[in-house]
């Protein structure tokens, strides 16, 4: 089974996704981390981050296995990866790790932007996770709060709703629902009922399968 899980940033589909894995015994991939490995490879060697040729020179040396996720979820780091994100050469160098990531038994559950339209256009249940936007920027500042960084409501959903935009206008490869994809709002419900909600989707789907 592969369960795509897609939506705006901060809308809760990792710690889904994380829960979902381990709930169905699928394996989990967090394509986000991706797309921010590249951006942080230019960040750290000074490169501009609309230089699609080191961009893609970068997505070809990625080591998922080796990735350090601190690193990768910083705040900064996911504004510059929604920029390489729209270099249409960086999305084609990651897709084959994307596809054999899900193809491979016994199955999956990746959360990104393009999972259900894209990346795995078969998947046997995908949801579209939304939250309201200061319920997400909210969630994002005690994220940082609790890893100890500073974090201000304002500034984080300003970035958030400018990383959306841009994530939904570019040309390739947009954010958006898939025709086929059933949306979970997540902005009135804590951790535990949003798993058992998108469980309970999961569920439906296997029994109409
Ligand atoms: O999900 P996360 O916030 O970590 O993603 C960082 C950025 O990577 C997103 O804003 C988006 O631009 C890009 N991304 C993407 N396609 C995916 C996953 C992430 O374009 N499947």
């Amino acid at each position: 089974m592969i369960i795509a899980l897609d939506g705006p940033a901060a809308s809760g589909k990792g710690t889904l996704g994380k829960r979902l894995a381990a709930h169905f015994g699928l394996r989990y991939l967090d394509t986000g981390l991706l797309y921010r490995a590249v951006a942080k490879a230019l960040l750290d060697a000074g490169d501009p981050l609309d230089d699609g040729a080191r961009a893609v020179a970068a997505a070809r040396r990625l080591d998922p296995a080796r990735f350090d996720e601190r690193g990768l979820k910083d705040h900064a780091v996911g504004e510059a990866a929604s920029i390489v994100s729209a270099i249409p050469e960086v999305r084609n160098a990651l897709l084959a790790f994307q596809r054999a990531f899900a193809a491979a038994p016994p199955g999956a559950v990746l959360d990104g932007r393009d999972i259900g339209t894209v990346i795995a256009p078969d998947a046997g249940v995908k949801i579209f996770v939304v939250a309201e936007p200061r319920v997400r920027a909210r969630r994002r500042a005690a994220e940082l709060k609790a890893a100890g960084q500073p974090a201000d409501d304002a500034a984080i959903l300003a970035d958030i709703l400018r990383r959306d935009d841009r994530d939904r206008t570019r040309a390739v490869a947009p954010l958006k629902a898939a025709d086929d994809a059933i949306e979970l709002d997540t902005s009135k419900l804590d951790i535990e009922a949003a798993v058992a909600a998108a469980i309970g989707i999961v569920e439906r789907a296997a029994r109409r399968r």
